[in-house]
């Protein structure tokens, strides 16, 4: 089975075993520098995170790639629950007359609706919609549950699939059925309303940078941008290892609009009838595909410990009577580790070599290995390889665990620091449009201007760049006003633009 000349490129060979395997799957992945494209959908199938299924535009989410979503999921529900919000579930089809009620919605989301017009047998006197997002069957609800300031706030969260019928697909980036968590809240006030949705954008940022190790760029969306029917909304944006921006994000302040369609109202302090206030926000598994191409490299993922299914793999060596030998040692050690709650796996697999397991490990993000052979155990120590650094350093077997917890908070902030550095070093700022074209040809990333806010000015400079105004940030700070890059006006905000996802 062995193939003579084939090298143990790399260095992280072993000698028990030909290497022709890892080398076979190293050499799999797209090099970033040749086809970042590419090389993401690579890495998505080889690390085994999502695959291809017979629907189109629809993929099946793997059992490590789901690990990663679980993990999200209660970093997230943590926080929805310690803000006081509570999970609910509401049916996945919308009758089409509920869709309809709110003009902007309808007609924002209508190319994108899924319709069942049948059932069993029968056509139904009804089409219905699968939900591409559910302010209208909850927003139908709450009209029914509330009824006096008394029942105010609502705050209910729900964790759901949507389907939004996409012409071009990536897997986590952009399917057809997604999963996502959708926050839908009522409140008595309009300053309720936009304090709720400020909180909630406030929310998705400490967690992206908190979990994720992604940094992102908070702000609010131009009218263009914003979600339909809502009075303003907000977003998180973080920039991908390829320069273009993703959308990780956002939070919408929905004003009184719902409430009027859908007949949200109760009964004032005063008496009188009023209209509730309301908002949404969600964040997907668009998260995962963020991930990936914020931390990645040409040997594939790269995981933030926070959200790494496996936070440190152990390698046994297989010499001699290792089964006897190292591996109770491996396993003694996996204990230690599990038991202050690091996430470990023992790969055992006596099939594979060592620098199989290496390679494999490598491509699917796990942060930390630890190679453990007879040689070690003599000194008393494992031999630690970091993924993000790629640094290996023998450490000492007493007081591992301790130095691994650390060592897991120091790879969450090297990723997050090396993520901020990458983000820095691919923003401009700039102040005429040539700068601004050049900009948008040369390296990829953000480009920083004034605009004067006009929908023109924002749809000629997409036309004529591909870049998109991706929000208006808060941290921005005092300016002194400008002039709007692309017409020449007066201008008091700075807005981020960049080609997107
Ligand atoms: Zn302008």
């Amino acid at each position: 089975m062995t193939e003579q000349g084939q090298s143990t490129k790399g260095g992280a060979g072993t000698k028990d075993k030909p290497n022709q395997k890892k080398d076979a799957l190293v050499s799999e992945i797209t090099p970033q520098s040749e086809d970042f494209s590419r090389w993401y959908l690579d890495v998505v199938l080889k690390a085994e995170l999502a695959d291809y299924t017979p629907v189109k535009g629809c993929m099946a989410i793997r059992p490590y790639g789901y690990a990663i979503w679980e993990l999200i999921q209660q970093g997230l529900d943590k926080r929805f629950k310690a803000t006081g919000h509570v999970n609910a579930y509401f049916p996945l089809f919308i009758p089409e007359k509920l869709l309809t009620r709110e003009a902007e919605h309808v007609e924002g989301f209508s190319p994108q609706v899924a319709w069942v017009t049948r059932g069993g047998d029968e056509d139904l006197e009804e089409r219905l919609a699968i939900r591409p997002t559910s302010e209208a069957i909850i927003g139908t609800m709450y009209a029914k549950w509330i009824k006096s300031w008394r029942d105010l706030p609502v705050l209910i969260n729900q964790w759901a699939n949507v389907v939004r019928w996409e012409k071009v697909t990536r897997p986590f980036l952009r399917t057809t059925e997604f999963l996502w968590q959708e926050g839908h809240t009522a409140h008595e006030t309009e300053a309720e309303a936009q304090e709720e949705t400020m909180k909630i954008l406030a929310l998705y940022k400490e967690f992206v940078q908190t979990e994720l190790a992604m940094p992102v760029v908070d702000g609010q969306k131009s009218e263009s941008e914003k979600f339909a029917g809502a009075s303003r909304t907000f977003s998180i944006e973080a920039l991908m290892g390829d320069g273009r921006a993703l959308q990780a994000g956002t939070s919408h302040n929905l004003g009184q609009n719902f409430a009027k369609a859908f007949e949200i109202q109760f009964q004032g302090r005063d008496k009188t009838v009023q209209n509730a206030w309301t908002t949404s926000w969600g964040v997907s598994t668009r998260l995962i595909g963020g991930v990936i191409m914020t931390h990645g490299d040409d040997s594939g993922l790269i995981l933030p410990p926070r959200v790494a299914p496996y936070q440190v793999v152990i390698v046994p060596i297989p010499r001699g009577n290792w089964q006897e030998t190292v591996l109770p040692k491996a396993r003694e050690i996996r204990d230690a580790l599990v038991a202050q709650g690091v996430r470990v796996m023992l790969d055992d697999r006596d099939e594979y070599s060592p620098g199989w397991k290496y390679a494999e490990w490598e491509m699917r993000g796990v942060p930390v290995r630890l190679e453990i052979g007879p040689k070690d155990i003599e000194k008393a120590q494992v031999m630690l390889a970091r993924r993000d650094t790629r640094e290996k350093l023998p450490t000492p077997m007493e007081g591992l665990p301790s130095a691994i917890l650390a060592l897991l908070d120091d790879i969450q902030s090297a990723l997050y620091a090396r993520a901020l550095q990458f983000r820095e070093a691919h923003t401009q700022r700039v102040t005429s449009y040539d700068e601004f074209k050049a900009a948008m040809e040369g390296r990829p990333g953000f480009v920083i201007a004034f605009w004067c806010g006009s929908a023109d000015c924002e749809a000629q400079i997409k036309a004529d760049t591909q870049a998109t105004l991706r929000n208006i940030p808060f941290s921005s700070g005092p300016i002194v006003p400008g002039t709007c890059v692309r017409c020449g006006q007066p201008a008091s905000v700075e807005a981020w633009f960049a080609k997107s996802y």
